[in-house]
């Protein structure tokens, strides 16, 4: 484990990090081994080295506490060698890279081996993963940790399963459900699948001081809320404040809407844009090589684009009340979501049993809100047809022998 003292400057540039090739593992500590796992993956994308430094000075106070630690922790920094280089990623985005297709290829056990950089670090992670999860004999917590490309204050992202509500519900932050299912193959949505508890952190600015600190508030409150550590041993309290005076109220925010580029768009946001700022239906937000791009209805304009690589322009979010969360986790408590097939024009897709076919003739009457309560928020168009899916493991996880702690919880 490699540890060295860290001067983080006010603001960009972006610190310089030292990492080797394939050095994953910032720190792995094993307590009562029966416990809860917590996961923390840091700096996925290279340009995002917060992740990684806050883990880096958490790692001595956790060797501290592991003799009294319930459960395990571990410490893995994403891209390594996009962290060497200070870029996104080198060939491909290692946080779009999960599709069932490219991890069966960087298998350990794949007899393919390609250059590919993302796909050599993909092939050791999934060794650590493997290693993880085999050994897990209680429910598993797994953050991805980020940062954005614009001044913004921190939030929360998760995908919408009844246990990933309950858990990001402990932490004093607005969150963003529903992102998850609007990006296709991210290391969380395949940590999610696996039947972890899953939590996506954007920090703030790439390169600002305080991301670091809110990283590591967040990183500790999350060992405290899983059960690995007590009171005693973490001070709640001066987390909760940090992130409190950087996040302000709690508020969970849909995602309704995200707007899709590719590099041949010519995509060009309109600048003073921010986070969570609101937008009236119609407004132009942006440009590219069609010309002007109007929002779709009025909402909060979320992670809107200021730097060169990526994918998703910008998105649209709504906030949603308390009573439409009491009420989606009724219905599934419920098992309404099994039963939903029965309604005309829905069938279950015969090659994934967390999938609806949904005839549009038929079942428009349906606004999308019912299958969003219902917890299908995943949309695709398959030959004409609409397939919604939801996460696996909604609300029972795979790693506990039954699901009483969680439902007692509720
Ligand atoms: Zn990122």
């Amino acid at each position: 484990m490699k540890v060295q003292s860290l001067s983080i400057p006010e603001k960009n540039p972006l610190p310089k990090v030292e990492i080797e090739d394939g050095e994953h593992v910032v720190g792995e500590f094993v307590g009562d081994g029966n416990g809860p796992t917590v996961l923390v993956i840091g700096s996925i994308h290279g340009n995002e080295p917060s992740g990684l430094l806050a883990m880096r000075r958490i790692a001595p106070e956790l060797r501290k506490l592991e003799q009294q630690m319930k459960g395990r922790v571990f410490l893995i920094a994403g891209n390594t060698r996009a962290l060497q280089a200070g870029v996104r990623y080198i060939d491909a985005d290692l946080n779009r890279h999960w599709t069932p297709e490219i991890v069966d290829l960087n298998k350990p056990d794949s007899s393919i081996r390609t250059n590919r950089v993302e796909d050599i670090e993909q092939r050791e992670l999934l060794r650590i993963f493997e290693r993880v999860f085999i050994t897990a004999r209680d429910e598993v917590y797994a953050l991805d940790l980020h940062s954005t490309s614009a001044e913004s204050a921190p939030f929360a992202m998760i995908g919408d399963t009844l246990r990933n509500r309950e858990f990001s519900r402990k932490f004093p932050a607005t969150i963003l459900l529903g992102i998850e299912e609007q990006l296709n193959s991210t290391i969380l949505e395949y940590i999610n699948n696996l039947g972890a508890v899953t939590l996506g952190f954007e920090a703030g600015e790439h390169g600002d001081k305080t991301a670091v600190e809110n990283q590591e508030a967040l990183i500790w409150l999350s060992i405290f809320n899983a059960g690995c550590l007590s009171k005693e041993q973490v001070d709640v309290e001066k987390h909760v404040t940090t992130l409190r005076n950087a996040m302000g109220d709690p508020r969970i925010i849909e995602i309704r809407h995200r707007h899709a580029i590719t590099q041949a768009d010519d995509f060009r946001m309109e600048p003073g844009y921010e986070n969570f700022q609101p937008v009236r239906k119609g407004e132009v937000v942006a440009h590219d090589r069609n010309g002007e791009v109007k929002v779709k209805e009025t909402g909060l304009m979320l992670m809107p684009l200021y730097q060169k690589l990526g994918d998703d322009g910008f998105f649209l979010g709504r906030e949603i009340s308390p009573f439409w969360l009491w009420l989606s986790k009724v219905v599934r408590k419920m098992g309404i979501p099994s039963i939903v097939h029965w309604l005309p024009g829905v069938t279950r897709d015969p090659f994934n049993a967390e999938s609806l076919v949904v005839n549009t003739n038929i079942a428009s009457i349906f606004p999308l809100q019912i299958f969003h309560l219902l917890g299908f928020r995943k949309r695709l168009w398959k030959s004409g047809r609409l397939v919604v899916s939801r996460r696996k493991h909604d609300t029972r996880s795979p790693f506990r022998n039954s699901d009483d702690q969680v439902t007692r919880r509720n």
